[in-house]
Parts: structure tokens; C-alpha cells; sequence
């Protein structure tokens, strides 16, 4: 019997090419070349492969980001495994920058980041992965959206699609992010959480969804898309001002511009509120068009000169850390049921992503998964009451995005999350198709249950990171449950 994933990023497709090897596989994607993050990806991909670096010293990095949550045994697996994603990577066709000489990036320190094609990394691995699953005739493409799960006697047994059903011995959802959900987001459109909502409707437990990354500078320009302006701009000495051109970040951080991702995002969120803007000025960098030539077009859209003028920014929801709880070969607590990539929630990002370990998760991640022996997951057990509905009505995309943007973004408060649950539960019947109302609806409450601040979850009402919050917070229909941080070694089954 066959197997069905659904999604053609590089999560979806890599476990393609592995399920493949060891039987058929469909492929459930509408268009492999449109609407995933990983066409979206610049920056790059992470790997200890340069002399001088280890997996050891990778593994050390991605725990010091995720602020106290990553299971030790999945970074080992992700930084242990990436090597030989790369080296396969390379096998399939992909031609890295600079001959595979990698680079040094925020938060890593050694240099480990390995680009294709400039700013255009995630694009450059797509065409590998697809060309490779376009040759692989054990694949079937499938150009279609999944629409439900097809359940028997508890295993999950097949997926539904728009104008058909098919029957397989496992389904692995890869169906990307839920930053789409926020009306501010660097990422697709679509990325509205569907493969969280269909795994949620056949009892799946999710964990971790209060941590969300956010990009501190975003292009701020109404009507425009929330492109991203790279950190590297800082890195070469560009400057945040506030709406009366001074600057600013001193008063948050020693680092000032250079501090991390998450202390910058919400400094320029709390001076953006008082002062109404935030502008980053690169006009001292030299022939900076030319060397950024992606943000520099960006900008120009926007009718903007990167050489020349002060460029309004403000933070967008940028990757979605949690997700469908699975262990370490993707499997989630519904038998049958598998997940990779940014859908799935395995615990190597913590509270907070360590920049270009995304993509490697995809792989390293979507390869165990493509190849998982049949068995079960992990099991959980709810001890408290969920305290809402099942699943929120179907609320209006533009109403979940107000109300993600206004109350569930950098800055959160218990009367915000309050807020924001009561706009999501109103509205039409629950029945399918409301996955953002149902994603931002459980974001806020999980986000309203942490009170403390850590990694990607900042409450203005509760600052402090408190030890005794060092757990993953894991949520069914049938109520929420509380993890320790080595979360897979607890659910052992
Ligand atoms: C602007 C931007 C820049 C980034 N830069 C980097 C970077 O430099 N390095 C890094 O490591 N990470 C980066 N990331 C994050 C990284 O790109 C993603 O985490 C990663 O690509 C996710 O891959 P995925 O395969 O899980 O999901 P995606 O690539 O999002 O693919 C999801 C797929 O599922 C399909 N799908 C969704 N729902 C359904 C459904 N119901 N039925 C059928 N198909 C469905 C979609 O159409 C798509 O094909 C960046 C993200 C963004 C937005």
C-alpha cells in the first residue's frame, strides 16, 4: 500500500524521495513551485561542514537560541544528520555559492550557512528536490489540496481531496507554517496552519503554539507585502531610528542594532507604538543597491531608495515554531498519522529558531519520516480542560489576521489574548474550513496560559522567564497537558 504526503516544499518532498525507496508514494500538492515558504527562503541552510566546526558545536548554538526548550536528542539528530543532508543535497544537483564555502550568520559562531543562487537559497533547493521527484518513478503527483483525514478503528487510513479519496498505510502531512494567520508575515499566503486543522480534527495532540518568530525589520509600507530586509544590512553597519530620527536601540540592549532577533523585534514594536514609526537607515553602506540587490528592488516597489532614504520598518511573523507533536521519525500521537517540516513540532527549535536551521529540519526531519517504520508515536494525556470550544466558527481570514496582528504578535498581554480569543470563537459554523481561526485561536490561548516571557513569546504583563515555566505546553480536544523540556524522552511510549 501506498504512502501519501501532502505538501511539495522541502519537507514534502524530501520525505517523497526517501518513502520512495522503499515503496509508492503519492504526492498531494497543488503547485510544488508556488505558495510554500521554502521557494521564500534566502538566507540559507545550516551545516557543520567547514574545518575547525562540529555537529557538537552546532548542537551547542541551536540550544543556546531556543531559550531552554530544544530536546537535546532531536538538535543532536538535526546537527548530526545535517552533513549528510548536504552531501545528498549535492547528489541531487545542488550547486552551493562560493563552491560550498559556508558563511557566518546571527547566532552561530562559526560559519556554517551555506547559500545557492545569492539570496535565493530555498528556490535553488526546490528545483533540485522537484526535479529529483519528477525522475522518481514511485512518485505520483497529485495536484490537489488535502481536505480531511480518513479515519479507521483510530489509525489514520487515507486523505480526503477536493474532488477525490485516497486510501495509504500512512499519510505524511508537510504542509508548512501557520504565519499566514498574521496579517504582518514574511511567508505565503496560504501558510494558514491546514495540515494543524487536519490533524486536529482526528485527535492529534499540537504543542508548543504560543512560539512564534518574529522578523524585526519587515518593509512597513501599507499595501505592500511584508518583504524582508536583511539582517545583514545591519550587520554592515545600517541604524534604527525612531519617527523623530534618533536612535534608539542602545536603551535596549549594549548590542544595539547587532542584539538578537527577538530583542530588536520588540524594541522596534514598543518605540513603533510610541513614536508611530521605525525607519532603518542604510545609506551610509557603501554601493549597498548593489550589494543587496533583492531588498533594494523591494524597496523600489514601494517607491523607496534604499542608497538614499530611510526605509519604515516594523516586525512580521516570520516562522511558526510550534506545531503537530510528533517523536524523532515524525510520528504523531495518531497512529498512521506522520509530520516534517514546519508543520511539526519535533523539538529542535525550543522557544526560539536558530536562523538557517529550518530548512535543515525539513530535510533531516522529512528523510525520517519518509523512512518510519509503522509503529506508534507518542502518547499524551490531557490533565486540564481545553476551557473553549473544540474548534473556534469559521471567522472571515481578514478578521483572524486583525486580530493576530493587533493581539497575539511581539508585545502579548492577558487582556489582549482575552480579546482575541472572543473575536476568533464568533462567527459562522465550525466545519473545516476555519484552520486560522482555529490555529490563532489556540496560539492565544496557549500564549495567555504561559505567563512568562522566553524565546518567541513576550508578555508584557509577565517579563521575567520563570524556571518553573521550562515546559512544553501540549494541547487535544480533549484538554491541554504540560511536557518537561526533554520533551521526547518523556513520551516514550
Ligand atoms: C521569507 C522567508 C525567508 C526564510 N529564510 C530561511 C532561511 O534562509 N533558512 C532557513 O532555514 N529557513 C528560512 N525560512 C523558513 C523556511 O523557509 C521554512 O521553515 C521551510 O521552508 C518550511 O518547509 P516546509 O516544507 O515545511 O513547508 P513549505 O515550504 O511552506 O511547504 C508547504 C507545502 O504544503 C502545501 N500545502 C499546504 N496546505 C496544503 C493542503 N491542505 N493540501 C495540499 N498541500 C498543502 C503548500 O502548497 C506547500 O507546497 C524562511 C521563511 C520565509 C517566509
Amino acid at each position: 500500500m501506498q504512502t501519501v504526503v501532502v505538501g511539495a516544499g522541502a519537507a514534502g518532498l524530501w520525505a517523497a524521495l526517501h518513502a520512495a525507496s522503499i515503496g509508492p508514494v503519492t504526492l498531494v500538492a497543488p503547485d510544488p513551485a508556488a505558495g510554500s515558504s521554502t521557494a521564500l527562503a534566502q538566507g540559507g541552510i545550516a551545516a557543520a561542514v567547514a574545518e575547525g566546526d562540529a555537529p557538537s558545536a552546532h548542537a551547542e548554538d541551536t540550544m543556546a537560541a531556543g531559550a531552554g526548550l530544544c530536546d537535546p536528542r532531536a538538535v543532536d539528530a538535526l546537527t548530526t544528520e545535517a552533513p549528510l543532508a548536504i552531501e545528498e543535497l549535492r547528489r541531487r544537483g545542488m550547486v552551493f555559492d562560493e563552491g560550498g564555502a559556508p558563511t557566518l550568520e546571527g547566532g552561530h559562531r562559526a560559519r556554517r550557512v551555506l547559500h545557492a543562487g545569492g539570496d535565493a537559497t530555498g528556490r535553488a533547493i526546490l528545483r533540485a528536490l522537484v526535479a529529483s521527484a519528477r525522475e522518481e518513478r514511485r512518485i505520483h503527483w497529485r495536484p490537489e489540496r488535502a481536505v480531511a483525514l480518513l479515519v479507521d478503528r483510530g489509525r489514520v487510513r487515507g486523505v480526503r481531496l477536493e474532488r477525490s479519496e485516497l486510501e495509504s498505510w500512512r499519510v505524511i502531512l508537510a504542509t508548512g507554517g501557520a504565519t499566514g494567520i498574521f496579517g504582518r508575515r514574511t511567508g505565503p499566503d496560504r501558510a494558514t496552519g491546514e495540515g494543524m486543522a487536519l490533524a486536529w480534527d482526528v485527535g492529534a495532540a499540537l504543542a508548543d503554539l504560543e512560539f512564534v518568530q518574529f522578523h524585526p525589520t519587515a518593509l512597513d509600507v501599507s499595501g505592500q507585502p511584508a518583504r524582508l530586509l536583511t539582517e545583514a544590512l545591519r550587520g554592515e553597519g545600517a541604524v534604527l531610528l525612531d519617527a523623530g530620527g534618533e536612535r534608539f536601540m542602545a536603551r535596549f540592549d549594549p548590542r544595539g542594532e547587532l542584539a538578537p532577533r527577538d530583542v530588536v523585534a520588540r524594541a522596534i514594536a514598543l518605540v513603533r507604538d510610541e513614536t508611530g514609526k521605525v525607519y532603518l537607515d542604510a545609506i551610509s553602506i557603501p554601493n549597498v543597491a548593489a550589494r543587496f540587490p533583492t531588498v533594494a528592488a523591494s524597496c523600489a516597489a514601494a517607491g523607496l531608495d534604499l542608497a538614499h532614504d530611510p526605509i519604515p520598518v516594523a516586525p512580521a511573523a516570520h516562522y511558526f515554531t510550534g506545531g503537530i507533536l510528533t517523536d524523532l521519525e515524525g510520528r504523531s500521537t495518531v497512529p498512521g498519522l506522520l509530520a516534517c517540516g514546519e508543520v511539526a513540532c519535533i523539538g529542535v527549535h525550543g522557544a526560539n529558531r536558530l536562523a538557517s536551521n529550518s530548512l535543515l529540519e525539513a530535510l533531516v526531519f522529512g528523510r525520517r519520516a519518509g523512512l518510519a517504520p509503522d509503529g506508534r508515536g507518542p502518547s499524551v494525556t490531557p490533565t486540564e480542560p481545553l476551557g473553549g470550544p473544540p474548534r473556534p466558527g469559521r471567522a472571515p481570514l481578514e478578521r483572524v489576521r486583525g486580530a493576530a496582528d493587533r493581539y497575539l504578535g511581539v508585545r502579548r498581554s492577558a487582556e489582549g489574548l482575552d480579546a482575541a480569543r472572543s473575536v476568533l470563537i464568533v462567527g459562522g459554523p465550525a466545519d473545516g474550513t476555519n484552520a486560522p481561526a482555529l490555529v490563532a485561536w489556540l496560539l492565544a490561548a496557549a500564549a495567555r496560559r504561559r505567563e512568562e516571557s522566553r524565546g518567541g513569546h513576550f508578555r508584557v504583563d509577565f517579563p521575567r522567564t520563570v524556571d518553573a515555566w521550562a515546559v512544553h505546553q501540549v494541547v487535544t480536544r480533549e484538554g491541554w497537558g504540560k511536557l518537561p523540556a526533554a520533551m521526547q524522552a518523556a513520551l516514550e511510549p
